[in-house]
Formats: C-alpha cells, sequence, structure tokens
C-alpha cells in the first residue's frame, strides 16, 4: 500500500533552533521537480519540521497524515486538484498549493477544494514558512495570536501592528524581525538568528542590512526603548516603564 517514496520519510530532523515554532509539525512535500523537491525538504528540515517528500499525487494520498500539506498542482499522476479534493475529503491537514506563474484557474479551484493557502513559483523559503506558520495558526489556534509589550501588540494572525492603538504600516521584513523579538520579550535574539527567520534559512550576507530595517522599525515604531541593541549580540525587547503615552511618531 505504501509507497517507495515513503522510504524518504526516514531522515529525521535537523537543527532544534527554531523548535518553538514547529513543534514536530509534519510536512507532506508533493512535488514532482526533483530540484525543486530537495530544496524544499532541506530547507524545511533545516527550519526543524519533519518532512517527507513523495513525487506523485497517488504517494500523497497514500502517505501518512501530516500537519501540512505544500501540494504542486502539476503533477504527472493525477491532477492536483483532485488530489487537494481528496486530501480535504479524507483530513484536516492544511493544505498550501503551489502553482506555476500563469496558472491562476487552478489556483482558485483549488482553493475551493479546501487548500487553506497558495504560493506561486517561484517562491523564497522566508515566504514559506510565514505562509505555513500562517495556516498552522488557523488551523490550532493555540497560543495567542496577539501578542502585547507595553503599548506595543502585534495581531500575529493578520500580520497587523499597532502601538498604543495607533495602525502601524510595517513591511514584511519589518514585521518578522519584531515576531523574532516578541517571541521571548527580554530574550537576546541574535543578528544571525534573526536574519535566518526574516531572511532565509541561509543569510551568508552582510548583517548591516538588519541595522537599516531595525533602524527604520524603531522609527515607525516610536517607542523609544522598546528596540534595544545588545552589542556584539542582537537586539532585545526593552523593559517598559508604565507612564507616559507612547505612539506618537516623532
Ligand atoms: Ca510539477
Amino acid at each position: 500500500m505504501r509507497s517507495s517514496a515513503s522510504s524518504e520519510r526516514r531522515e529525521t530532523r535537523m537543527n532544534a533552533q527554531s523548535a518553538e515554532v514547529t513543534e514536530e509539525t509534519r510536512v507532506l512535500v508533493v512535488e514532482d521537480d526533483r530540484g525543486i523537491a530537495d530544496s524544499l525538504v532541506r530547507g524545511l528540515r533545516q527550519a526543524g519540521y519533519t518532512v517527507e517528500g513523495v513525487r506523485r499525487g497517488r504517494d500523497a494520498l497514500t502517505a501518512p497524515t501530516p500537519d501540512v500539506v505544500l501540494l504542486d498542482l502539476g503533477l504527472p499522476d493525477i491532477d492536483g486538484v483532485e488530489v487537494c479534493r481528496r486530501l480535504r475529503a479524507r483530513s484536516d491537514a492544511a493544505i498550501i498549493a503551489v502553482t506555476a506563474r500563469g496558472e491562476e484557474a487552478d489556483r482558485v479551484v483549488a482553493l475551493d477544494e479546501g487548500a487553506d493557502d497558495y504560493l506561486v513559483k517561484p517562491f523564497g523559503l522566508a515566504e514559506l514558512l510565514a505562509r505555513m506558520r500562517a495556516v498552522l495558526r488557523r488551523r490550532r489556534p493555540v497560543g495567542p495570536e496577539v501578542v502585547r509589550h507595553g503599548p506595543l501588540a502585534l495581531d500575529l494572525r493578520t500580520r497587523q501592528v499597532t502601538v498604543g492603538g495607533r495602525t502601524v504600516a510595517l513591511t514584511p521584513k519589518e514585521f518578522s524581525i519584531l515576531e523574532c523579538l516578541t517571541a521571548d520579550p527580554g530574550r537576546v535574539v541574535s543578528r544571525q538568528q534573526i536574519l535566518e527567520r526574516a531572511w532565509d534559512a541561509h543569510w551568508y550576507g552582510p548583517t548591516k542590512v538588519l541595522d537599516v530595517h531595525v533602524a527604520a522599525l524603531r522609527r515607525k515604531l516610536g517607542v523609544p526603548g522598546l528596540i534595544e541593541t545588545v552589542y556584539g549580540h542582537g537586539f532585545r525587547l526593552g523593559e517598559l516603564q508604565p507612564g507616559p503615552q507612547h505612539g506618537a511618531p516623532s
């Protein structure tokens, strides 16, 4: 019953750095393009997920039920939308449909057939990880959806940020940086950890780029002392004195 593809499943998770995000979350990657599949499987494993990769629709339908399915809609055997429909009929796994550019009709049908979200190729690992966190949060509404720290409130579902009730428009990178810091207020988060989370699993470029985004973030939030620089290490959220109203952009 089980196909040969499932032998790949034995490979273990690597790297527990982001364990708090994933907690044994199982991902099924359904992708017939070997190059894309290999890099997705590798990247997701390095992000701490337990990953199985299969190349055909029928293997996807016989694989053990995962938490998230990353489903390429262009498969060699069964139409991806049909796979989506059948997966949805028998499990409540989150499904992210993956399509090539220009396959908008498929995307719409996949959403109608129960996919939770979709990605258009080519996409980066950072974007994929963000989408996965989002669908998982929607699927299991455990844990707070809104993180608060002093006057700051971060809605992890809608990715909306307010300071003292005032909405602050952030770029996706700025939001990701803030999300890293609010995950454990007071703890120092290293520059490398932030870069890996907000940019990509592998960032070997200059870390100066982070300072530029943090400076913009501080300016937009307008709360002195909210994001502290810990020299030689990284950043953390500072303890805020209760008192005068924050939030006026200065
Ligand atoms: Ca394909």
